[in-house]
């Protein structure tokens, strides 16, 4: 049996089962303090017998070089509490298993790159929602580079009609989280994405900024297949208009843009605790 944790600011979503595609049981708790939240989520995964292996997509940032002190640490996060918190050395303690650890959105890339068939090989994966995360698969490897991608916080152009506000990024301001993140939207117009009418300009503001990561994303990266998840990409249209931008910005310029697919997830809200279950088979067989 495989333990997977997709740790998340706001819920943690446990599962066990013999494979990432069979998952025999499931559960979800609230996100506390450290000792709280993971003492909880050890006791429910060793409810399960003994696990070959457990696997973790975590919120970050996070620690993935092995060979430092503090692999398998959320390091720097300004969450109350959860800073330098060792994670994976935790459950891995509990639990008595080895430990795959990742950021959760370069597990949810994973698992869509799985689904998809992996047929094109390089895919990323976006989550726009309380912040804004990407997690990239490039020839079938997740991308750690010095410490994994923050796509979240790369700087788009500013949209005419959105010159007026700031950005809420304590680091940045205006950066894409700082503009297009579900609390950016609120902090604007005071109401989420899917309340706003459906003329409103908000609706093709979020999708340029959207459309202009996918295109820096296809431009730098030359992944295949950018997959788009999170609470504020369920806004009813949003994917869809945010496709058809990203086709207009890139103005059919890109080698292989005629491949190019912007989707919504093809496992719904289940790409992350998949990815990490992913996680768990790969750490179960090195
Ligand atoms: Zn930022």
């Amino acid at each position: 049996m495989l333990g997977g944790v997709e740790a998340g600011g706001t819920k943690f979503v446990l599962a066990v089962g013999p494979s990432p595609g069979r998952i025999t049981a499931r559960h979800t708790i609230a996100t506390r303090d450290p000792a709280t939240t993971l003492a909880e989520a050890a006791e429910w995964l060793a409810g399960h017998g003994a696990l070959a292996a457990i696997g973790i997509g975590s919120f970050g940032p996070v620690e993935l070089d092995r060979t430092a002190p503090r692999w398998g640490f959320i390091t720097t996060t300004p969450k109350p509490g959860w800073a330098n918190c060792d994670i994976a050395g935790y459950l891995g303690g509990e639990l008595g298993a080895p430990v795959g650890f990742d950021t959760d959105v370069n597990g949810a890339a994973l698992a869509e790159h799985a689904a998809s068939g992996a047929i094109g090989g390089s895919l990323a994966y976006l989550t726009i929602g309380t912040g804004i995360g990407g997690g990239l698969v490039l020839d079938g490897q997740p991308v750690h580079g010095i410490a994994h991608p923050e796509v979240g916080h790369i700087f788009p152009r500013r949209h005419p009609q959105d010159r007026e506000f700031a950005g809420i990024c304590p680091h940045h301001g205006d950066c894409l989280e700082g503009l297009a993140s579900g609390p950016a939207i609120l902090a604007r117009w005071g109401a989420s994405l899917s309340q706003l009418p459906a003329d409103h300009p908000g609706h093709a503001i979020i999708a340029d900024y959207i459309a202009q990561a996918c295109h820096t994303l296809f431009a730098s990266v030359a992944v295949e297949e950018i997959v788009i998840g999170g609470g504020v990409a369920q806004t009813a249209g949003l994917v869809e208009q945010v496709a058809a931008r990203a086709r207009a910005l890139d103005a059919g310029y890109l080698p292989g843009s005629a491949r190019h697919r912007i989707i919504r997830p093809r496992l719904g809200g289940d790409s992350g605790i998949v990815g990490a279950m992913m996680l768990a088979e790969a750490a179960a067989k090195a």
